[in-house]
C-alpha cells in the first residue's frame, strides 16, 4: 500500500469513538480498596532498557506528516506531601510530579501538530496520599489535563486503587468500564488505528470488596505462587514468578475474551492496534515483579493477531523496551514521579502508517517503533 492511500489527520474522525467493554451480570460497583500503601517494592527492579532493537533514532521533520499525534505521560502519582523515597531508596517527588505534568501540558499545547488526545498510563495518585485528600490530589492532576482541548484517556494503577473505590475512579477518570466495574475499553482515534486499554487489576487483591469472587481468585493465585507472609514482597521468588505480588494483578477470562474479540474486529477492519496497560506485558521489557500476572496468556492472544503493533505501559518507573519475536514493540514509559526537581518525563507519539515515533522529553527516551504495513487483510478493503 502506498503512503498516498493513507488519510491525513484532517480526514480522521473529529472525535474519538470510544467503545466500553461489554457489560455483564455481577456484583455492584460500590467498592473500597482493600489495602493501604503497599507497593514499596514496585519499580525497584527496573532493568536497563534494551532499546538497541528500537531501530533508528527518530528523525522528526523529514517532511512527512503523521496520521496523528498523541501525548504520553505516566505514574504522576501525585500527593501533596514532601519528597520521599521508594523501599529501595529511589527518591520520589510527589509534589513535583504535578509540575512535570504541567510542563507536559504546556508542551502539548504548543505542539504542532497538536495531539489528538493524551494518555496517562495509571497511578494518578500515590498510596501515601492521606485518604481524605485523595480526591483533591486526583482533581489537581485532572485540572492539568483539562487545560488540553482534547481528551485524556486513563487507566487504573495499583496506587489509584489504594486511594479510591473503582467506581469512583471510573467516574473521575471518565473510564467507560462495564457494569461489573471493570475498566477496560477501546477507542479509535483514526479509522486505521484502534487503541485497546486493558484493566491490569481486573483480578487483583486491590479494589474489589472482600467478598467479591475476584478477591477470592486473586487470594488463591497469590497463595499458590507467593509463599511470603507479606504478599507485596517478591523475596524468595525467582524469574517471572516474582510477578506474583499483591501490587500486581491479572486479566480475567472475560476480559481476555473481550480482547480477542477486539483484535478480531480490528483485524477484520484492517486497523492496527496499540495495547495500553498499566502493567508491562513483556518480560524482556521490564523487571519480573512488574509484569501482569497472566502476561503469557495476553501475549499469546496479541501474537496471534498481526494487527498488533505495540504495547505501552507504565508502573516500572525507569521504563524499558523490548521487541518480541512476533515483531510487537513493548515500551514501558518512564515515570513522572521520579523526575528530580526541574527534570521531566513525558512525550508525544507520532503515528505513521508504518511506525510510531516517540519524541521523549527529559528522562523519557526517544524511540522509533517500525512495523510492517502488511496485514492479513488489505487495509483498503475495509475503508
Ligand atoms: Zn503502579
Amino acid at each position: 500500500m502506498s503512503q498516498n492511500e493513507v488519510p491525513l489527520l484532517e480526514e480522521a474522525s473529529p472525535s474519538c469513538t470510544v467503545l466500553a467493554a461489554s457489560s455483564g451480570n455481577g456484583a455492584g460497583v460500590a467498592m473500597q480498596g482493600l489495602v493501604g500503601r503497599a507497593s514499596e517494592f514496585e519499580g525497584e527492579e527496573a532493568v536497563e532498557a534494551d532499546r538497541s532493537t528500537s531501530g533508528q533514532s527518530p528523525q522528526p521533520g523529514q517532511g512527512q506528516a503523521p496520521l496523528f499525534r498523541f501525548g504520553v505521560i505516566t505514574d504522576v502519582q501525585h500527593a501533596d506531601i514532601p519528597d520521599g523515597a521508594s523501599y529501595g531508596g529511589t527518591p520520589r517527588y510527589y509534589r513535583h510530579s504535578l509540575q512535570v505534568l504541567r510542563r507536559a501540558v504546556d508542551s502539548w499545547l504548543q505542539s504542532e501538530p497538536p495531539p489528538a488526545f493524551a494518555v496517562h498510563f495509571g497511578d494518578i495518585v500515590d498510596g501515601y496520599c492521606p485518604r481524605e485528600q485523595s480526591e483533591v490530589a486526583v482533581q489537581a492532576v485532572l485540572a492539568q489535563f483539562e487545560r488540553l482541548p482534547c481528551r485524556t484517556f486513563h487507566m487504573l494503577g495499583n496506587h489509584c486503587l489504594y486511594n479510591l473505590p473503582r467506581a469512583r475512579l471510573n467516574q473521575l477518570l471518565d473510564i467507560p468500564g462495564d457494569a461489573d466495574g471493570c475498566s477496560y475499553y477501546s477507542f479509535q482515534p483514526h479509522p486505521r488505528f484502534r487503541f485497546i486499554v486493558l484493566d491490569g487489576y481486573d483480578v487483583s487483591m486491590l479494589g474489589w470488596p472482600p467478598e467479591h469472587p475476584k478477591t477470592a481468585l486473586a487470594t488463591a493465585i497469590l497463595a499458590t505462587h507467593n509463599p511470603n507472609e507479606n504478599k507485596n514482597s517478591p523475596e524468595t521468588l525467582e524469574g517471572p514468578s516474582r510477578r506474583f505480588v499483591m501490587f500486581g494483578g491479572g486479566i480475567s477470562d472475560a476480559q481476555l475474551a473481550w480482547l480477542e474479540a477486539e483484535l478480531d474486529g480490528a483485524q477484520a477492519a484492517g486497523q492496527r492496534c496499540i495495547v495500553c496497560c498499566h502493567l508491562p506485558l513483556e518480560p524482556a521489557s521490564t523487571a519480573p515483579a512488574c509484569l501482569l500476572w497472566n502476561y503469557d496468556r495476553v501475549l499469546a492472544v496479541l501474537r496471534a493477531h498481526s494487527c498488533v503493533v505495540a504495547t505501552l505501559a507504565g508502573h516500572a518507573h525507569r521504563g524499558g523496551y523490548a521487541r518480541d519475536g512476533a515483531g510487537i514493540h513493548h515500551r514501558v514509559l518512564e515515570a513522572a514521579l521520579e523526575c528530580p526537581h526541574g527534570s521531566d518525563a513525558y512525550g508525544c507519539v507520532d503515528v505513521y502508517a508504518d511506525r510510531l515515533v516517540l519524541h521523549g522529553t527529559g528522562l523519557m527516551a526517544d524511540a522509533e517503533m517500525a512495523f510492517s504495513t502488511a496485514l492479513s487483510q488489505p487495509l483498503s478493503s475495509s475503508l
